[in-house]
């Protein structure tokens, strides 16, 4: 027990110590947080959808339903009909043969990774991949070969250097940290030219990028080029669990094969429910998006003519650079003050010196909050000086 002891006095030492905050009614755009409201701008709830009214009319009925739990894994007792049609969903969305549920993101990155590469293996991982990924790579024994960050001529040296008969590059669609968007269409050709497989996961991405919002693929018109898709139902379907969708075949192993699928009790039917509702409002309704695409573009557009050095992106995400760690968190707990919410990121999530006020958008904010951020933003900037 001395261990752990000196483990956490070691971890609060060099300040990077975490404690939980516990919020109190849903999450909209305004929170509170224990007993203080303020303006949620770091979400990942994009389209607002986790407090929708028609979403938690679907997620009653599903009670009335199917009860609550699931009752056992997917292969057991616990596939139900919404299971089989959120499934059929995702696929169609997506373009693909076929989708599989697992119970997160996370555990959806585990098992098709895990499942499929092997000490025969060799993944190229772009530098700045979700730590579902990295885990991932590690747990399956592969040899990984990590690619600095969207750095096509780096990827490619490294294609070049490492040869065997099979390879997969696993990569982002948007990177959670910058919110830039992967060069999908240079790793498509990368791919193409040497027989590589390519893996995105799309969790920042899908219900935001594309026209009809099914993703990086969309967006740069290139759909049915990526092997494998990986996905969360966490973030814009504003729900809960992950998915993958590929080939019949894909499918069909990840069934026998993926430990994380099949070791697991499945989803409740509520939050599957919750996720196929909130796949077809995104599907009917694109103003959401749109919205929220626009807004951050203007948003932008306000924060540099303000001076502030943010990096740019096509996404909800906005990082405003900040560089010294504990100046990110003193903006941060000012603006609280001021009854704003934006989280300061610091390494180790992000390297040394780009610690970053993290802003995510979302649909429903107006022009009137954004605004409202823009001059507290400003104003607290000047108190930091
Ligand atoms: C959020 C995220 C995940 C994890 O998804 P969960 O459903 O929250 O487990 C996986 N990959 C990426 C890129 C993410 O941003």
């Amino acid at each position: 027990m001395n261990f752990l002891k000196k483990e956490l006095e070691n971890i609060k030492n060099k300040g990077q110590y975490r404690e939980l905050t516990y919020l109190k009614g849903s999450q909209n755009k305004y929170c509170s947080f224990e007993d203080k409201k303020v303006l949620l701008m770091a979400s990942n709830n994009y389209l607002g959808l986790c407090d929708d009214e028609r979403i938690k009319k679907v997620s009653k009925d599903a009670i009335d339903n199917y009860g609550v739990g699931s009752g056992g894994s997917r292969l057991t007792t616990g596939s139900y009909d919404v299971h089989k049609k959120l499934e059929e969903e995702i696929a169609i969305l997506k373009n693909r043969e076929a989708a599989l549920l697992f119970n997160t993101g996370y555990m959806a990155n585990i098992g098709v990774i895990t499942s499929i590469c092997n000490k025969e293996w060799i993944i190229f991982s772009d530098e700045f991949n979700h730590a579902s990924i990295i885990d991932g790579c590690r747990l399956s024994g592969a040899k990984i070969v990590v690619y600095k960050h969207s750095d096509m001529k780096d990827l490619k040296q490294k294609v070049k250097l490492y040869k065997g008969a099979k390879r997969i590059i696993i990569t982002d669609g948007v990177f959670s940290m910058d919110g830039d968007i992967v060069k999908l269409p240079e790793i498509i050709k990368i791919s193409k030219d040497n027989d590589i497989w390519v893996m995105v996961d799309d969790a920042h991405a899908t219900g935001i990028l594309g026209e009809k919002g099914s993703g990086t693929e969309e967006y740069f018109g290139l759909k049915g080029q990526v092997d494998i898709q990986v996905g969360t139902l966490s973030k814009a379907l504003a729900s809960e669990g992950g998915y993958v969708a590929g080939s019949y075949e894909l499918i069909e192993y990840l069934k026998n094969k993926a430990r994380s699928f099949i070791y697991s009790t499945a989803l409740s039917p509520i939050v599957v429910s919750a996720a196929l509702k909130a796949l077809y409002i995104i599907k009917k309704d694109n103003n959401l998006r749109k919205n929220l695409l626009n807004n951050s573009k203007w948003f932008q557009e306000e924060l540099k003519e303000r001076g502030f050095c943010i990096l740019e992106s096509e996404t909800p995400i906005i990082p405003l650079l900040v560089g010294d760690e504990d100046k990110a968190m003193k903006f941060s707990k000012m603006l609280f003050e001021e009854g704003i919410f934006i989280p300061a990121i610091r390494p180790p999530s992000v390297p040394k010196d780009t610690s970053r006020l993290r802003i995510t958008l979302m649909a429903t904010h107006t022009k009137e909050n954004l605004n409202f951020v823009l001059d507290k933003i400003s104003y607290v900037f000047k108190k930091l000086k």
